[in-house]
């Protein structure tokens, strides 16, 4: 499948450049529900994959000028992982990344489904021009039914140009991440794991407003480069918005991120206990 939409992504770019958006929008389409075909039939969690979202040259959302969101990331990430390793002791947890360095937003599916994932968890923070936003969301692949969706999936795959190579269509399938359209094209991406994705999405929002003073926000749907090409139950946590001075004050400290990640514990225990009694 590569070579086929490799080959049929550079025609993409070639008349990109001749005809526009117009071009783009109907070859993407034609090319993205391929891209995102079911796999294989998932009923247990065996193996799952945390991403910490940014890292490295790209810093992420900047909190204040207290801290940014590449670190609160990665200490939630590592925190996730240690309770799900000492709670659930038959699953395998894997890390894009344990320390401060820099991937490719295509790195992060491309090892989940390299390592054959049950789950892939990306977890984030939000931002806002408006100070007061604040509160957690969790997002799955899909189109957006509001404008600020479709602003925090644009803000999260610009992340794309921190890559010297990112117009390489065979990385992003033409993905221009100036561009409205691309954004919208994206996200109607065909979603394979729809239903365990938002179950998965549902319960973290529950579990962690349970435990954390972060308010929930909801379930949402945006189409977000991260979660584009995995073959597995995909979501994205925005934990909070590092804008807003409640929410960063909590993520930052210890035991906001304890409990933060122990929501998340819960909901992954919740989603296991629920796909395996099948
Ligand atoms: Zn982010």
């Amino acid at each position: 499948m590569g070579q086929i939409i490799g080959h049929k992504t550079l025609k993409t770019s070639r008349l990109l450049k001749i005809s526009g958006s117009i071009a783009i929008t109907s070859l993407l389409l034609l090319l993205m529900p391929a891209a995102k075909l079911p796999k294989k039939t998932i009923n247990e969690v065996k193996t799952i994959v945390l991403d910490a979202g940014h890292g490295g040259s790209d810093p992420g959302c900047n909190g204040a000028n207290e801290i940014w969101e590449k670190e609160v990331t990665l200490d939630v990430v590592l925190k996730v992982g240690k309770l799900i390793t000492e709670q659930l002791p038959d699953v395998k947890v894997l890390y894009t990344r344990t320390t401060d360095k820099a991937l490719k937003l295509s790195d992060r599916p491309n090892y989940a489904n390299k390592q054959d994932a049950d789950l892939f968890i990306s977890v984030h923070c939000n931002a806002n021009n408006n100070s007061s936003a604040k509160g957690s969301e969790t997002y799955f692949m899909g189109l957006h039914k509001e404008e600020g969706n479709l602003n925090v999936a644009k803000r999260e795959n610009s992340a794309i140009t921190f890559e010297t190579d990112y117009q390489n269509n065979d990385l992003y399938g033409g993905f221009d991440p100036n561009s409205p359209e691309s954004h919208i094209i994206f996200s109607l991406v065909q979603n394979a794991y729809l239903n365990q994705s938002l179950r998965l999405s549902s319960y973290v929002e529950e579990e962690t407003s349970k435990l954390t003073s972060i308010r929930s926000r909801g379930v949402k749907q945006a189409g977000f480069l991260v979660l584009w090409k995995t073959s597995m139950p995909s979501i994205l946590i925005e934990t909070g918005f590092l804008t807003n001075h409640d929410d960063r004050n909590y993520l930052k400290t210890e035991e906001g991120q304890w409990n933060v990640a122990k929501g998340v514990l819960n909901a992954v225990v919740r989603y296991k206990k629920h796909i395996e009694k099948k």
